[in-house]
């Protein structure tokens, strides 16, 4: 056997075959993108389809193409739907074209930006200092790129309570008489309650205030309790503000919060996953005053900024408290080195949970590029236009109830006297337009969380006369003289 025959790494064989495939796998993708309307939002996959990602592990190597086309035939049709215009189940975007094409980059890039001295920290760095000057934050302040908002909540937990119990809780971990009690309202996303947990301090210890009829945590609800634990012997460490509520999309009263953060000395942190980057939009950003008096800030680049899942990012004021609660560089082979590739100030690792990381931050600056900011707020601002716009048809049509009020792009609504999750699983069905569920006041909501930069006028209407349709088909009824 000659040298050329005994190959032994993963390279293609022939460049020329690789490259003419990986064109038809774009081509492919790129088809499979600008063809979303005509196919169905969802569907469920298939029990023979099913059955074939149940086999055993395979030995033996299988063309390229052969594999593409299994995932054309298997994969691809049988998505969960969030790029559809269709799509409004549980605050998720759409996705978009640069996103994509930036995936691809990354992946062939393959960086790891758990530290070291190269260029891929520099951009991270960059959309750090972006998100930053965007907030109104300091411009030393630190963050990065994780999963998701549920990473960043639980990271921002824990940069709070090393600040009130110190750093030496690292070695010591939490136990004793820990006396720390956290705030949010009741419309906070399940991942704080979750974060307390995991952070050792327990759920018990999150207070869950009432709201007013904003949806919004009400403040003198707040202070009672912060009084009622203080009198108690308990520490207050932690107010969690919420900007954009995963229900209904409420927005606290962030100035407020930051004002009885800094009258009791504990942090003030934003879960801003859903509505943050409405600070884009003209429209939205006054609603979003006193975020940037925050300590920390979660937000999610994969729900309003449209970016491909997953681009979780946290935000922190003060730096040298995000890395007192990370950083673990006495391990030898984390050292960093004065030059040469182990060199570089800023290592990501020092600052969160993971080590080995992916190249996250290229998507995001690549699509706050490509698309300029304005063009992300004004997407923002159509979301909650749109919103109103089916709030208002929602009031208009009798058999329909507006069960919130839209502060954001989320719309909760049922049609009266019917089953209302049926109807929801008959349009998930249906494959036009997906809408989730939520609970309300012990009642079922129809949940239209508007996020896609894709959905319009149309797709409203097909969700409201979807819904009407299947109600009245429900209770037997048909629409009266006069309706549509
Ligand atoms: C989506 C969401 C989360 C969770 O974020 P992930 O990115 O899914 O981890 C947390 N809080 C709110 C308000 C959300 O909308």
């Amino acid at each position: 056997m000659s040298q050329a025959d005994r190959k032994t790494d993963l390279d293609p064989a022939d460049w020329d075959e690789l490259r003419a495939q990986g064109h038809r796998m774009l081509d492919d993708m790129i088809d499979n993108l600008a063809g979303l309307r005509e196919r169905p939002l969802w569907q469920a996959p298939q029990a023979e389809a099913r059955a074939r990602y149940r086999v055993e592990p395979p030995r033996a190597p299988q063309p390229l193409a052969e594999v593409h086309a299994q995932f054309m035939a298997d994969i691809a049709p049988f998505g969960s739907g969030n790029r559809h215009p269709g799509f409004m189940g549980w605050v998720q975007g759409g996705g978009t074209a640069v996103g994509m094409l930036a995936e691809m980059l990354a992946g062939g890039l393959d960086a790891n930006l758990g530290g070291r001295d190269h260029m891929p920290i520099e951009v991270e760095r960059q959309v750090v200092a972006w998100m930053a000057k965007l907030f109104g934050f300091p411009d030393d302040a630190s963050g990065l790129f994780m999963t998701g908002t549920s990473l960043a909540n639980l990271c921002a937990v824990l940069i709070a309570r090393d600040r009130a119990l110190g750093a030496d809780v690292r070695h010591t971990g939490v136990h004793g008489d820990v006396r720390l009690v956290a705030y949010a309202s009741k419309g906070v996303h399940a991942c704080i309650l979750r974060a307390m947990d995991m952070t050792g301090l327990g759920w018990d210890r999150l207070r869950l205030i009432e709201t007013d009829a904003q949806h919004r945590i009400s403040l003198p609800a707040l202070e009672a309790a912060i009084a009622a634990d203080r009198a108690a012997g308990l520490k207050p460490f932690l107010i969690v503000g919420t900007a954009g509520s995963v229900d209904v999309g409420a927005v606290d009263d962030l100035s407020g919060l930051a004002d009885i953060a800094g009258r009791e000395g504990a942090a003030f942190h934003v879960d801003g996953a859903l509505g943050a980057l409405g600070v884009l939009s003209p429209q939205v950003a006054p609603r979003l005053k006193g975020i940037e008096r925050a300590d920390s800030l979660a937000l999610d680049f994969h729900k309003l900024a449209q970016v491909p899942y997953d681009a979780g990012f946290l935000l922190v004021r003060d730096a040298a408290a995000h890395k007192r609660t990370f950083t673990y560089s006495e391990a030898a082979y984390l050292r960093h080195a004065e030059r040469g590739l182990a060199g570089g100030a800023w290592w990501p690792c020092d600052y969160g949970p993971d080590l080995s990381r992916g190249f996250r931050a290229l998507k995001v600056w690549m699509s706050l590029k490509t698309y300029g900011l304005d063009a992300l707020g004004a997407v923002i601002g159509r979301t909650c236009e749109l919103a109103q716009a089916l709030a208002a048809r929602i009031e208009a049509e009798p058999e329909l109830e507006l069960m919130a009020p839209v502060a954001l792009d989320i719309v909760c609504f049922a049609y009266r006297g019917a089953d209302n999750a049926a109807i929801v699983a008959d349009l998930h069905e249906a494959g036009r337009v997906a809408p989730s569920t939520t609970t309300l006041g012990g009642r079922t909501a129809i949940r239209a969380a508007i996020v896609n930069h894709r959905t319009g006028p149309a797709d409203i209407e097909a969700l409201v006369d979807g819904v009407l349709a299947l109600g009245r088909a429900q209770l037997g009824t048909s629409a009266k003289a006069g309706d549509r």
